[in-house]
């Protein structure tokens, strides 16, 4: 199996993208840690299934934002599955408003998760994937860090800010040979899009060639190859994913 008893931690792994990562990982044979912050019985659900399709897999509660919850994360994977070679950082949240009209909570909320977030996990697991044979960090951004979105200043200054942090990583965990990428995806199936209003999804439908929104699995094979060997030689890279929709 590709990531056979490699251990692979996913944020935000209870619902949309993070799910379909964590379950995908699982049916390539890698032990997978559900992260979750708010969603107990869907986080044990997603185990569940994980473990339905053979594999190992453990629900762990944790705040991105707070870096001690992160750091108490990974002292639970290491007794559970050994050190982290896999972390796929995922968590994610908006809070959609005009930039005029945004507060500073609006700001530092979303910032706070999607970028702040990223920091604290991957510092939290950073020498266990530098000692892996091929550690891999897996960052999920967004189309709209490449092109930005009307009410998204915070979200898409945070997704943006993974672009850096990616090629920077990447830098300088090359030469422990672990990879560092970043993927882009375009509108996909989740409870987050669900919370954009039904004329605006109809006029972004419009403009995706493929005709239709992402579903996680979409995304989630693409992680799959990113967490396998044989992407080996690609690092520092930042991979659109939209069904060919223009950024
Ligand atoms: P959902 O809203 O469906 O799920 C968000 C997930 O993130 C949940 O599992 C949630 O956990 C978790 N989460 C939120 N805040 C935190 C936190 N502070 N700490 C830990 N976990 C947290 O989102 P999607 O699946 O749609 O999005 C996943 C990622 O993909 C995000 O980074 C998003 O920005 C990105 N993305 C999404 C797109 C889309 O169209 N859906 C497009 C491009 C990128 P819980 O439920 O337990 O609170």
């Amino acid at each position: 199996m590709l990531l056979e008893e490699k251990t692979c931690v996913v944020t935000g792994a209870s619902r949309g993208i993070g799910r379909g990562i964590a379950e995908e990982l699982g049916r390539a044979g890698g032990d997978v840690v559900v992260n979750y912050h708010t969603s107990e019985a869907a986080a044990h659900e997603v185990v569940d299934s994980i473990e339905e399709s053979g594999a190992n897999a453990i629900a762990v509660q944790g705040n991105v934002a707070e870096m001690e919850e992160m750091e108490a994360m990974s002292e639970t994977t290491r007794r559970a599955f050994g050190p982290a070679e896999v972390v796929v950082n995922n968590a994610g949240i908006t809070a959609d408003q005009t930039f005029e009209k945004m507060t500073a909570e609006e700001w530092n909320s979303v910032v706070g998760v999607n970028l702040g977030g990223v920091f604290n996990c991957t510092q939290a697991y950073f020498e266990d994937v530098c000692d892996a044979d091929e550690g891999r960090v897996i960052n999920v951004s967004s189309m709209v860090g490449l092109k930005g979105n009307y009410g998204q200043a915070n979200y898409a200054a945070a997704k943006s800010g993974l672009f850096g942090l990616t090629r920077t990583l990447a830098l300088e965990m090359a030469r422990s040979g672990s990879t560092v990428n970043c993927i882009a995806p375009g509108f996909t199936k989740t409870d987050m899009l669900e919370k954009v209003p039904g004329d605006v999804q109809e006029s972004i439908l419009d403009q995706i060639p493929l005709n239709r929104f992402a579903a996680p699995e979409d995304i989630a094979g693409l992680v799959r190859y990113l967490a396998g060997s044989r992407s080996s030689y690609m690092t520092g890279q930042i991979l659109p994913i939209t069904g060919g929709m223009e950024w």
